[in-house]
């Protein structure tokens, strides 16, 4: 599905278990830019769980949703894998060797 800006869409999560639902993440394809330009092979990018300023790319930063821009996306949300951004991949890579 594919969602202009302005609102967040209310997604069907089915057919992840409850387990499933708590670990799932969040991704999105961003098909328009907030300059209106097209992406050429656009990729799914890891929305940011931390970010709280609102719906965001891992990568980037950038904004989508409530209205914040002109951007044009898809969203979805998985279980595990899906995020076929480079730098999204290194940024959690980054994170996840953070030794605690
Ligand atoms: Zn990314």
């Amino acid at each position: 599905m594919r969602y202009g800006d302005g609102s967040m869409p209310s997604y069907i999560i089915w057919p992840l278990s409850w387990q499933e639902i708590e670990m799932s993440h969040e991704l999105v394809k961003v098909l328009i830019d907030d300059d209106l330009e097209e992406i050429e092979n656009p990729v799914w990018h890891l929305v940011d769980p931390t970010n709280a300023g609102g719906p965001a790319t891992l990568c980037s930063g950038e904004f989508f949703g409530y209205g914040e821009s002109q951007v044009e996306y898809e969203l979805k949300v998985v279980a595990r894998g899906g995020i076929t951004c480079g730098w999204c991949m290194r940024d959690l890579k980054t994170l996840k060797s953070i030794r605690l």
